[in-house]
């Protein structure tokens, strides 16, 4: 079978392949194309898949049509914000405009996909006709990229409501232009002139359709012909995630005796400084009162030491995923030591950190790997609070404040601070809380946290 230029194969001969002529096992760039009325949620799951398939090591964008057409220097419309008639299938000259901005889209995407630059590419549009789809399907084969589609399909008032009251008004179509009643009457028409021409996906419509249907924001699921490791992957995703309001806490063990003397990893207890913030934690999630809050532990003695006076009815559960990345023949050794006894593995890592692995022991990307589970059951829980360390509390930063891999080991986390993730329609909210140990007071502050300017440890 011949594997199209420029595309990794696998060593293993090919078994079974598919219509196109992909085997399961060759590596063939993905295009995943959303469906959906307006305020389904596209771009709400079109960015969090990027960000999930991102960070597990997928090179992955998004292409949003929307975007595209509001930089079309020809439709005086598209720049200035559309209002639903623009949206009407009777209104032919909005519709040139409309389908000349999903074709630009779609050449930048095969151009990423097909120059190697990427492997997954997230084409976000409603694409709500059957035509619309074949032309995709069609572009598809003959650029030779896999094509899954997401439909997410929502018949809940409550949900749409709340999704063009919270979302849809501040879109840049009506920023400045009208009041958020207007904008939100606007948007109720946009999505009724959809409606017209909305055809929802049927198995029948292509034999090569590979999708699933997500109903009701995750009530219930619709999957058919899924092909391939990255598809599959994202069925598992959109089959855990949820919309409930809910915050995520995280914080590093208090100061350990390794902490003290600069030491790296081992399993030492916490000092006096460190049990203060263990004291201090428990103080203030006692006044936080989050409800039905989980308590996720590494199973290292100093992070177990600083979740011990947490409320019992708190459920705390210890994770041996969670335990700090392993430095191996560096364990117990600090900075210094490293730099005299292993110059050549201290240059190794300064050059690439996030790739670089300690002999006999591990690398940020392997906790990233150790991590996917954790990330997969963080998104599926409500309230949780994760007790762990500096590596891999940069892991799990990175994908919550969507920072690229490169940066992840440089995020500076300090000891006795705690940070708090709401999630929000296209990001999450960080909020700082700092203890100071003397007084025992908190300063807060609202911000990602920053990258370290040492990049050492
Ligand atoms: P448009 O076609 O106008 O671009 P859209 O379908 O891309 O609309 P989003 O902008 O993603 O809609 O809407 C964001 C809102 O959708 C968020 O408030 C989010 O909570 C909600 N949402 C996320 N997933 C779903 C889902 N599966 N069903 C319904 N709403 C969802």
């Amino acid at each position: 079978m011949e594997i199209p230029p420029g595309l990794e194969t696998t060593k293993r001969k090919v078994a079974h392949s598919d219509e196109h002529g992909f085997s399961d096992q060759v590596r063939v760039p993905n295009v995943i194309v959303m469906v959906g009325l307006p305020a389904r949620g596209k771009t709400y799951i079109s960015k969090k898949l990027c960000r999930y398939l991102k960070w597990t090591g997928f090179k992955t964008k998004v292409f949003n049509v929307g975007e595209y057409r509001r930089t079309d220097a020809n439709a005086a419309d598209a720049i200035h914000g559309a209002n639903a008639s623009f949206f009407s299938p009777d209104n032919a000259e909005a519709l040139k405009v409309r389908t000349e901005s999903a074709r630009r889209a779609m050449e930048d995407m095969a151009d990423y996909l097909n120059s190697g630059t990427g492997s997954v590419a997230i084409f976000d549009a409603t694409n709500t006709t059957k035509d619309r789809r074949s032309i995709i399907i069609d572009f598809c084969k003959k650029k030779r990229l896999r094509c899954f589609f997401i439909e997410s399909v929502c018949d809940d008032p409550a949900i749409i409501d709340s999704n063009v009251t919270d979302v849809k008004v501040n879109s840049p179509d009506y920023k400045g232009l009208m009041t958020a009643e207007q904008a939100k009457e606007d948007f109720m028409n946009r999505i009724e002139n959809y409606k017209r021409q909305y055809e929802p996906l049927e198995e029948s419509e292509h034999e090569s359709l590979s999708f699933i249907k997500v109903i009701n924001a995750g009530r219930s699921f619709k999957v058919h012909q899924v092909r391939g490791h990255v598809q599959s992957r994202v069925v598992y995703f959109l089959m855990n995630i949820h919309l409930l309001p809910r915050s995520i806490y995280l914080t590093r063990h208090g100061q350990s005796e390794y902490n003290a003397m600069g030491r790296l990893g081992g399993d030492s207890p916490l000092t006096e400084d460190g049990r203060k913030y263990a004291a201090a934690l428990a103080d203030f999630f006692e006044e936080e009162e989050v409800p039905g809050l989980r308590v996720w532990c590494s199973q290292k003695v100093r992070a177990a030491q600083t979740a011990q006076h947490l409320k019992p009815d708190f459920h705390t559960e210890y994770w041996k995923a969670l335990d700090e990345l392993d430095a191996g023949i560096c364990e117990g050794l600090t900075y210094e030591d490293i730099q005299q006894r292993y110059p050549k593995q201290a240059d190794d890592r300064a050059t690439d950190k996030y790739h670089y692995r300690y002999p006999s022991g591990e690398s940020y990307e392997d906790v990233v790997s150790r991590l996917e589970p954790v990330i997969m059951e963080l998104e599926r829980q409500a309230n949780v609070l994760v007790v762990s360390h500096q590596a891999v509390l940069r892991c799990v930063l990175a994908y919550f404040y969507d920072r690229p891999l490169s940066e992840l080991p440089y995020i500076d986390i300090p000891l006795h601070s705690l940070v708090k993730l709401t999630p929000r329609a296209y990001h999450c909210d960080s909020t700082i809380y700092a203890l100071d140990l003397d007084t025992q007071e908190w300063t807060e502050t609202s911000a990602q946290l920053p990258l370290c300017d040492s990049p050492r440890d």
